[in-house]
Parts: structure tokens; sequence; C-alpha cells
């Protein structure tokens, strides 16, 4: 069944398709047209075939922003209806959508992964991608786009300009997103808060007049949804520390206990509890690498503490 998404236009010929993820249709020459992300399921590829109708757009190709499973699950079935079209995706990424095992895998620390973490959240269909692409601009399907390096959420995520409109992906999550999940989903923090200011300089120095987050509303206030955005990760990262001084010595389960009172997380399935302990891991990292907390083995245990 195809799923009830409101299609809008955001600016002329750049329509997008508003959902718990949001994907993108830029018209180009002669009726065709190039798809941002295509949601999590055939559901998904379903309602974007039917706006396509709608609007009376072939699609010739689909740019993958990342490799997480609810961006480009539709893949599958879009390609069944239009063979023809071309899947590009940022390296590391395009591996992980070839072969969608890799992120249960990776969020069971490389183990075989439990079956809970195997749902469709977490694995899609499978998608080809014909071809990698870096950061930069480039002209896809006829239509001249910029691809811009937003890694952090995901280890190559790729954020996309046409003209106005910055398709920011994952690089910044909307107001409600963040009110529900305290702790923004990131694999590398530094790059996250990178990704913060690239998109506030993309956004100034292009005239951007509207910004589509991957989860949430489309927004004319780019300013507002980056300060909100760093700060959800100023906060957690705060609390990551201030948990290392609580647990005094913990490991890495320790902290996320603490940080889950902290920011009130809600960890009450195995996949939640998992995301969290990959973006609790990603913080740790992020905290020594600025020499801020040590990690020291003993015991067999893991024990992270601050910095002397
Ligand atoms: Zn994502």
């Amino acid at each position: 069944m195809a799923r009830d998404l409101s299609l809008v236009e955001l600016s002329s010929g750049v329509h997008a398709l508003l959902g718990g993820v949001n994907t993108a249709i830029v018209e180009g020459p002669g009726k065709t047209a190039v798809l941002v992300d295509t949601g999590q399921d055939s559901d998904y590829g379903k309602s974007i075939k039917k706006a396509l109708a709608s609007l009376g757009l072939t699609p010739t190709v689909i740019v993958c922003t990342h490799s997480h499973a609810d961006h480009y699950g539709g893949n599958a079935y879009l390609l069944r209806q239009f063979p023809d079209v071309e899947v590009v995706a940022p390296p590391i990424e395009a591996n992980i959508i070839r072969s969608p095992e890799l992120e249960p895998i990776y969020l069971f620390h490389g183990a075989s992964p439990l079956p809970e973490l195997q749902s469709k959240w977490l694995r899609a269909a499978p998608s080809p991608v014909h071809r990698e692409v870096e950061a930069g601009a480039v002209t896809l399907g006829g239509v001249a786009l910029e691809l811009i390096d937003t890694r952090g959420h995901a280890h190559r995520q790729l954020a996309v300009r046409v003209g106005d409109v910055l398709l920011a992906a994952d690089a910044v999550f909307g107001g409600e997103t963040l009110t529900r999940y305290p702790l923004p989903f990131g694999q590398d923090i530094a790059g996250q808060l990178a990704a913060h200011d690239t998109v506030a300089a993309t956004a100034a120095a292009n005239a951007v007049t509207i910004l589509l987050p991957g989860h949430g509303a489309p927004t004319s206030d780019t300013r507002a949804i980056v300060a909100l955005n760093k700060a959800a990760v100023t906060r957690a990262a705060d609390a990551v520390l201030t948990a290392v001084d609580q647990t005094a010595g913990g490991g890495t389960e320790d902290v996320l206990a603490a940080c889950g009172v902290t920011l009130g997380l809600t960890m009450d399935d195995l996949a939640r509890y998992h995301l969290n302990y990959c973006t609790i891991s990603a913080y740790l990292g992020y905290l020594r690498n600025e020499g801020r907390i040590s990690a020291e083995l003993s015991a067999g245990r893991l024990h992270w503490r601050r910095a002397a």
C-alpha cells in the first residue's frame, strides 16, 4: 500500500514528499526527475511512483544521501518499476546500500546480528549503486546539483543543493524529531558538528530559501534549525562527560545508562538500545580524540575516565 505522504513544492521544480522520512523529486529536462532518497520501504516507493505520475515525470536518477535503511528502502521497488534509473551514492555508504545486512551487523559490533536488529527500520532491501559520487558540483539526469560533504550522522553522508533549496538529509533534524530523540543518531561527532557549520555556510553563501531535513518539516529559518541541532549535540556531549564522572570509571554500558537518565532516553527495545549504544560510542571516541577522557582496560573491563 502506498503511504499517505504529502507532496509539496519547495521551490520551482523541486518537490518534497513529507512523511516519517522525507524524500525529494527534482524536475529535470523533458519531464524527467531526479529523486533524492526513497524512504524506508516499498510503500514509500509506491507513494513516490504515485507522486511522479501526478507530476507527469519519469525518474532517471536516484541520489542516496546515506546508507541508513529508512533513506534508501524504496530503491528496490522503484528500480523494478523504472529499470533504467541510475542509482548514485557516496563511497562507503554505497557498500552498505548494496549489502544492507551490514547495518545490523555494525550495530551489533560486527557479530551476526540479533533478529530484532533486522527489521526494515535497520535493514532495507538491497539496491545496486551504479556510480559512487563525491562532494562537489555535478550534473545528474540533466540537473545541476551541489553535493555537500555532511559526514557525521553517517560516515560519508552527502546533502544536496538544488538552486535555493538545500536537501540536508540527516545533517540536521527538525525540532520535533530532536524533542523525541534527545540523543540524535551520530557516527562521527566531530563530523556532525562540522556538518552543522557546513549547512549554515552553504545556506548563507547560496541564498538558500528553504531547507528540507531528512526528518521534520521544511524550514526557511536555516540559522534556527542549525542552532537547535548544535545545541542538541553539545547537550549530549555534556551528558556523556557528566556520565563518565558519575560512573567513575564505568564502561560504555554504564555511560549509556547514565545518559539515558540525564537525557530522558527511551530504550525499551533492542533496536533503540543498539542505536543509542552506537551513538554513545561515537561520543566517547570523539571525547577521547579531543583528549578529554581516557580509555583504560583493567580486569577485562573498559573504563572511561575524565582525562587528568
Ligand atoms: Zn540517517
